[in-house]
């Protein structure tokens, strides 16, 4: 998926244990944590060697960030790992190929094709329409429960939008490390436009 998909997916998803747990979730946290294992499109060009769908896909490394708030937050934490869990358990290991799942225990990599499921491509259209519907799911569900004007208010968490705005946002507008598609060009410049005002109005709250 792309990171549009990723964080749409995140959202409602959080969204939907939040309500069911009855509590109220950050919205910032969760689309970031949504997008986190991609942060080794960013590491590959740091250590110069193929590390993208490796290690930061595996559910080792969802756990091992989560295990200490699980300790101290108990269930609230569920809406955030869902969100994180979200990217490789149900995106990435249906769509785009194969991921190391289980690594460190193996560094083989793993895809729901080899359970019997047909392998969608990043390209294939029916990947591109599911991250359009998620989209517009996502941006009608923000509307209605308010979370989307949270966005522009001064709000210190919300300067964490520039962790997807740096490794998955403006590297997809240099076609790294694959072009979007055009129909999802949009939606990608939407997230990058409202989080970069929405990290501005963030940074001058620590400035001033
Ligand atoms: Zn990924």
């Amino acid at each position: 998926m792309f990171a549009v998909g990723h964080m749409s997916l995140g959202y409602l998803l959080g969204k939907i244990s939040a309500k069911i747990l009855k509590i109220q979730i950050n919205t910032p946290l969760i689309l970031v944590l949504s997008i986190i294992p991609d942060i080794d499109i960013i590491l590959e060009l740091l250590v110069g060697n193929p590390v993208h769908r490796g290690p930061t896909h595996s559910l080792f490394f969802a756990f091992l960030i989560f295990i200490p708030f699980f300790l101290i937050f108990k269930t609230r934490v569920i809406p955030y790992f869902v969100a994180l869990a979200s990217h490789s358990v149900l995106a990435d290991f249906f769509i785009g190929g194969e991921i190391q799942l289980l690594w460190p225990l193996t560094e083989s990599e793993f895809s729901a094709a080899q359970f019997g499921f047909s392998m969608v491509q990043i390209n294939d259209p029916i990947n591109i329409a599911l991250e359009l519907i998620l989209f517009i799911f996502a941006i009608l569900v923000m509307l209605k429960a308010g979370d989307f004007l949270k966005f522009f208010r001064s709000n210190i968490s919300n300067f964490l939008l520039i962790i997807p705005v740096i490794t998955v946002l403006l590297p997809t507008f240099t076609s790294y490390p694959l072009p979007v598609p055009n129909l999802l060009a949009f939606p990608h410049l939407f997230y990058l436009i409202v989080f970069v005002i929405s990290g501005l109005v963030a940074l001058k709250k620590i400035l001033l």
